[in-house]
């Protein structure tokens, strides 16, 4: 998979290490002012590198077996199959709720998007007592716990 066509700013927004992104954005920011294309070069595959360590980061056209929840840590979208089967697409988490809006689907193709995390999917259960995955509610005193259903935690 080729992360080439992604601007630097989308990569740094993925790391989840805070003091490399700190590092890395500083960096790119002086190469960019300075329209340095070696070191923006450098730091691309810097950042790359660490995506790919990460693992699971989707650029794609959606797939099939890309049913699952992404973020890239501003925008949260659940990716699931149409009822007819045909084709999957995306519905952005706004609030509590997962809503579909035109366009949606071709932004998560085009952005730089990581699977949620588990402790990321239990943090809305907590909040809105709803599991994130199948949006039961969560009543049983370990899924209230777990922030989520037992085989959706499967899941992640
Ligand atoms: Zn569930």
């Amino acid at each position: 998979m080729s992360y080439d066509h992604l601007p630097t700013t989308n990569l740094i927004g993925l790391l989840t290490d805070k003091e490399t992104a700190a590092k890395a954005d500083a960096a790119a920011v002086r190469a960019m002012e300075n329209n340095d294309q070696v070191h923006l070069a450098a730091i691309r595959a810097k950042l790359l590198r660490l995506l790919n360590e990460q693992g699971d980061v989707r650029t794609g056209p959606i797939a099939r077996e890309d049913i699952g929840i992404y973020t890239d840590g501003v925008n949260t979208f659940k990716v699931q199959r149409a009822r007819s089967g045909s084709h999957t697409f995306a519905l952005r988490l706004v609030g509590s709720e997962f809503v579909f809006r035109n366009g949606d689907t071709k932004q998560l193709t085009r952005g730089a998007y990581r699977k949620l995390t588990r402790d990321e999917a239990a943090a809305y259960g907590h909040q809105f007592g709803r599991c994130i995955v199948c949006a039961a509610d969560l009543t049983d005193p370990a899924s209230v716990e777990r922030g989520m259903g037992p085989v959706c935690a499967q899941r992640f």
